[in-house]
């Protein structure tokens, strides 16, 4: 299987990263046009489906007292606190039932902003017989690239959803940056036109 193979095999999985109602407009930390991804999403989702591949979603499931949150003075106001409203799933993205989830950063000291780092997403994957990651949600510039960056220092490949992304932006340049880097790294940007079924 070819890095830059644009079909769908065995060992490959979609890995949705953290597309909850907190990072979305409205949400306590809305990422800007964060629920443009969705329907972008849903289109890999149905591919997958129709290959019979796994998918998984992470989610940032905090403790009420994390300490990204602002009160305990990180960089964050509070978001996706455990079993809250904000920390569920977008109600618009179709999730299939079989879908993995991996919760992360999950206990109060804990922020990696990754799948792997914050969560078991690498035994889960493994479980599978996964070698090859497809992956898109939010933040770019945050969970996004920790996890695109660990699957790769992982030996997984990995495959970014340049259409299925959008960043936090703090600085202008972020979420540009954060993409060239993960490609510099490894990952091989793909839109869902150039996905061949
Ligand atoms: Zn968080």
């Amino acid at each position: 299987m070819a890095t830059r193979d644009r079909s769908l095999h065995p060992g490959d999985a979609l890995v949705v990263v953290d597309v909850q109602n907190d990072f979305l407009p409205g949400g306590t930390l809305a990422v800007p046009n964060g629920d443009e991804v969705v329907t972008v999403l849903n289109r890999y989702l149905a591919a997958f489906a129709r290959a019979g591949l796994p998918v998984f979603a992470t989610r940032d499931w905090h403790p009420p007292d994390h300490c990204s949150f602002r009160a305990r003075g990180g960089p964050w106001p509070p978001h996706c606190v455990q079993e809250s409203e904000g920390a569920r799933f977008a109600p618009g993205l179709a999730l299939p039932p079989s879908t993995v989830i991996v919760s992360k950063d999950t206990l109060r000291e804990q922020n990696t902003y990754s799948g792997f780092g914050g969560g078991d997403l690498d035994r889960r994957l493994g479980e599978q017989g996964v070698r090859r990651v497809f992956v898109g949600g939010l933040a770019t510039d945050y969970c996004v690239f920790h996890t695109v960056k660990d699957a790769l220092a992982r030996g997984y490949q990995a495959v970014l959803l340049t259409d299925a992304i959008r960043a936090v932006n703090v600085a202008p340049d972020d979420g540009r940056k954060a993409e060239a880097e993960m490609i510099r790294l490894g990952a091989t940007p793909l839109r869902h036109e150039m996905l061949a079924e």
